[in-house]
């Protein structure tokens, strides 16, 4: 196998159809091993049970693990993909359980049910053998079960972040939880952002009803995994690091294809998965990439399975067991597949794309190499600025660092939702006002003067009806409402209502799971959109000619920093689809273009910050339009950073008059804008920081001022006029009458 793959990597060197642009072999390397398992203190019955299944070594990171876990210590695990971080803690909860198994000991916490399902089925195996009782507990649970549970609880139980956000309030969970000594929560990196920072307080309502037990968390590959760990948790942490494990000798490549992407992934795929015959995970960035990638695939009759989010959970439990069972070699996912979910042995993984952070790189080439043999991960670069600069510096993309992670506890929407579930959980008592922060007491006040809470006794804190309406509302995830996509009277897929129109309008192609399907009428106000299969794939795809604009600015606060009016407030995002073209599969030509008799649109109230940045007259349109959308993206670069958002949480629309608007991409607001407004200081200083801090030679890099998801391609973004503008702004704002404002400037 390993000669068939050089012969692969020859040809792809010498071809004419691609540019070879990086070839990277990392040696495979193994931290060191400890022997045994003594001066571990592990009970001598699971020693014997790891002895006979083969297990008689331990990597330093999890045998310093096990050790710190037995001292009662708060643990952090940071290691990537395949380190066994699953046995570093459940081997010392076991041993501990094993002395006391008459009670629920251990509260597992997965950020997905997926993932849950996967690692309950590993440890089984373990647990089963030493009278260990472990159960999930989860949106999937039926109904009669979850009493079972609660009323005979197992020594571990295995649950997410929602289900324990929707049922503290059950006295059956609160016994347990009085009883459990360790909590741990895998995979932590997935709690950044306004989830992230949800998650930071049902940590806080747990521990009402918990005696000081021990918490365990691990994380993929991050850049700050203690600090993040001890904002999310509000505890010390010891960490254990390990930087890096390679099973297999692992081979990178960047590849440039001289015509599409999507073919060159259909070639790699066949070479890779067929004629070598080596399991092969391709990842794309967005849906219609992954069901693209499927169709030209299906007409060229290679075998590929298809596994992205919005899809059934039926369809994807399938397309896992089947790469599993070898039945499938090849499989186009979206990051749906990311997490350590077993698929069985990769050897090769295809990114369409450039992931939008190196962490997710790394994660996902961490899936293939598992056994002793060779690993390939190719990414593929297109024409797109980040490409590009890539392209001249590939050697900086292997060597970039994981990106660190963050999570705001001071995101004043997460704080009174999550306030209102404090009092659902069990009344608040004087007890608990204690330990409630400056923040989290005015925000009560707020929640009493507004109704959503009551005092009840002179005593009690509870929620009014109020509350509890609100409560059932919340979505931990922050998404919108969403969209049913339904085929004769069957739900055959879901969208986030701000993409629909966007994909659903009448007479567009629609593509879910490998099959075509046509839109006969999407009914916007009842969210549902209907479709009919075409039995036949056809060789094109539609998509939507679309706008986005902003109204009704509604101002709620405002200040005047460094001479520029900061505005916060809510307006509305229209988002408007005329028209849509049909393109050609494979030369991704366009055939027609289509209008709508009527147009879609769809527009949601959100929370926005709202400023306009001041020209002076050596500034001409050009330059006034490339600094607009640069500084647009340096606030959403400055934001993330300085509020724990993810990327995909903030919207942001610039306008060549040096408009500003940074949205709340979650309808209705996630509390981020508002946490902008309040540190527009901040903001600016941080974003003048990135320019100045970016050595890049050319006038911009995807480190200071590109964005994966930027909606005009990265194009008109200039990094030395944005320095200038920020300059002017920071240091020169005296001249303060010159800057022209206004305060409502749309309507
Ligand atoms: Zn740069
Ligand atoms: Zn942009």
């Amino acid at each position: 196998m390993e000669k068939k793959i050089s012969t692969l990597i020859e040809n792809i060197k010498n071809s004419e159809s691609r540019d070879l642009v990086y070839y990277w072999e990392e040696e495979k390397s193994f931290p060191e091993f400890v022997d045994n398992f003594k001066g571990l203190k592990l009970d001598p019955r699971i020693v014997k049970v790891l002895n006979s299944s083969g297990i008689k070594q331990l990597y330093v990171h999890q045998y310093d693990s096990i050790k710190k876990i037995l001292n009662g210590q708060n643990l952090m695990l940071n290691a990537g993909t395949g380190s066994g971080k699953t046995e570093a803690f459940i081997i010392p909860i076991i041993s501990e359980c094993l002395k006391n198994n008459d009670k629920c000991f251990a509260i597992l916490i997965y950020p997905t049910k997926a993932l849950a399902l996967d690692q309950m089925d590993r440890m089984y195996q373990l647990t089963k053998e030493l009278g260990i009782k472990i159960a999930k507990y989860d949106g999937d649970t039926p109904y009669d079960q979850r009493n079972d549970i609660l009323n005979n609880p197992p020594n571990i139980l295995i649950t997410n972040p929602d289900m324990l956000h929707r049922n503290i309030q059950d006295k059956n969970l609160q016994k347990i939880l009085s009883t459990i000594r360790f909590v741990v929560f895998d995979e932590i990196h997935n709690y950044s952002g306004v989830f992230g920072s949800s998650v930071h307080y049902i940590i806080k309502r747990l521990k009402r009803f918990m005696e000081n037990p021990q918490f365990i968390c691990l994380s993929a590959t991050i850049g700050n995994p203690k600090k993040f760990a001890e904002n999310l948790f509000g505890e010390n942490f010891k960490l254990v690091e390990s930087k890096k494990i390679l099973r297999r000798k692992r081979k990178h490549l960047m590849i440039k294809p001289n015509h599409s992407k999507y073919s060159e992934a259909v070639y790699l795929t066949r070479a890779l998965s067929e004629k070598i015959g080596i399991k092969t995970l391709i990842f794309c960035e967005s849906h219609l990439s992954c069901e693209l990638l499927k169709k030209i695939a299906d007409f060229r009759n290679i075998r590929l399975g298809i596994h992205r989010a919005g899809i059934n959970i039926k369809h994807r439990s399938k397309v896992e067991q089947m790469l599993k069972n070898s039945k499938y070699n090849a499989v186009v996912c979206t990051p749906t597949l990311e997490l350590g979910i077993d698929i069985g042995d990769l050897g090769a993984i295809i990114n369409l794309s450039i992931p939008p952070t190196f962490s997710r790189y790394l994660q996902r080439v961490g899936r293939s190499g598992r056994r002793n043999e060779e690993s390939i991960d190719i990414l593929l670069i297109g024409e797109d600025p980040i490409s590009n600069y890539y392209m001249h510096h590939p050697s900086e993309y292997y060597g970039s660092s994981p990106e660190p992670v963050y999570i705001d506890p001071e995101n004043p929407d997460v704080i009174k939702k999550q306030l209102i579930s404090m009092c659902i959980d069990n009344p608040l008592v004087p007890h608990d006002l204690l330990s409630l922060n400056e923040k989290e007491k005015e925000i009560m006040r707020e929640l009493l003067r507004e109704g959503y809470i009551q005092i009840q006794d002179k005593l009690y804190i509870v929620a009014t009806d109020k509350g509890e309406k609100l409560f059932y509302t919340i979505n931990l995830r922050g998404s919108g409402d969403e969209v049913l996509i339904k085929c004769n009277g069957k739900i055959i897929g879901k969208r986030e209502k701000q993409l629909a129109i966007r994909e659903l309008y009448e007479n567009a192609i629609y593509m879910a799971g490998g099959h075509d399907y046509i839109v006969e009428k999407y009914d916007i106000d009842n969210d549902v959109a209907y479709v009919k299969e075409l039995f036949k794939r056809r060789k094109y795809y539609t998509k939507a000619l679309y706008n986005s604009t902003i109204s009704n600015f509604k101002l709620i606060n405002n200040k005047i920093v460094k001479g520029i009016i900061v505005n916060y407030g809510e307006g509305e995002i229209n988002e408007k689809v005329d028209g849509y073209i049909i393109k050609d599969l494979v030369e991704n030509k366009t055939l027609q273009k289509k209008e709508l008799s009527v147009p879609l649109t769809y527009s949601y109230k959100t929370k926005m910050l709202y400023i306009n940045l001041p020209f002076n007259s050596k500034y001409n349109i050009s330059d006034r339009i490339k600094a607009s959308h640069t500084i647009e993206h340096l606030f959403i670069h400055a934001g993330i950073s300085l509020t724990g958002a993810k990327i995909t949480e903030f919207g942001g629309i610039s306008y060549p008059n040096g408009s500003i608007f940074i949205y709340d991409y979650m309808p209705g607001g996630s509390g981020l804008a508002r946490l902008l407004f309040a540190r527009f200081d901040k903001i600016l200083m941080r974003s003048f920081e990135i320019l100045k801090n970016c050595h890049c030679e050319r006038d911009g890099c995807p480190n200071c001022v590109f964005s994966p998801f930027c909606g005009s391609n990265n194009e008109f973004l200039s990094k030395s006029i944005a320095i200038n503008v920020l300059s002017d702004i920071l240091y020169n704002n005296n001249d303060k009458l010159s800057l022209i404002f206004s305060k409502t400037p749309i309507k």
